[in-house]
């Protein structure tokens, strides 16, 4: 039985990594990610409700700091604390339509990211820190860029 986080999400889906799996590396969270990511999952229901209640493809939620070094993620990833989702809902539109109607929504997201044209990165604020609402893009070769872009053609 997968272990609830909220309606729709789960621990296992938000720690869930084929890296992890293949290359022997724990990635189990402490009881502070796991409150994060309970926070975390709360916010997901909101954009999952945002978007007319379609499935959200989760392609990276918690990692280790072991998993994080791996994957090359930025050395202050809020995923591994548990704040941070990278995900798709492709019922919903591409990856910028449904990164736009986030933005355009009261969703309280500290970082909004279009990552490579192929994911929307979600990262929350600490508890005691104010979300900031910032939108970025990043994309290959480029660096983080404000605001949310189309992807340049390849
Ligand atoms: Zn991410």
């Amino acid at each position: 039985m997968p272990t609830r986080l909220s309606p729709h999400f789960s621990l296992e889906e938000l720690t869930a990594s084929q890296t992890a799996v293949r290359e022997g590396i724990d990635n189990t969270p402490d009881a502070a990610a796991r409150r994060n990511l309970a926070r975390l999952a709360a916010t997901l229901e909101d954009v999952r409700t945002l978007l007319g209640g379609v499935p959200i493809i989760i392609s990276s939620g918690y990692r280790s700091p072991q998993l994080n070094r791996r994957v090359k993620g930025a050395r202050n990833s809020a995923h591994m604390s548990g704040l941070a989702a990278d995900f798709t809902a492709p019922a919903a539109g591409t990856v910028l339509q449904v990164a736009r109607r986030i933005a355009a929504a009261d969703i309280a997201f500290d970082q909004l990211i279009h990552e490579y044209g192929a994911w929307v990165h979600l990262g929350l604020a600490a508890a005691e820190s104010p979300p900031r609402r910032e939108t970025l893009s990043i994309f290959r070769g480029t660096g983080y860029l404000p605001g949310l872009h189309k992807a340049p053609p390849a």
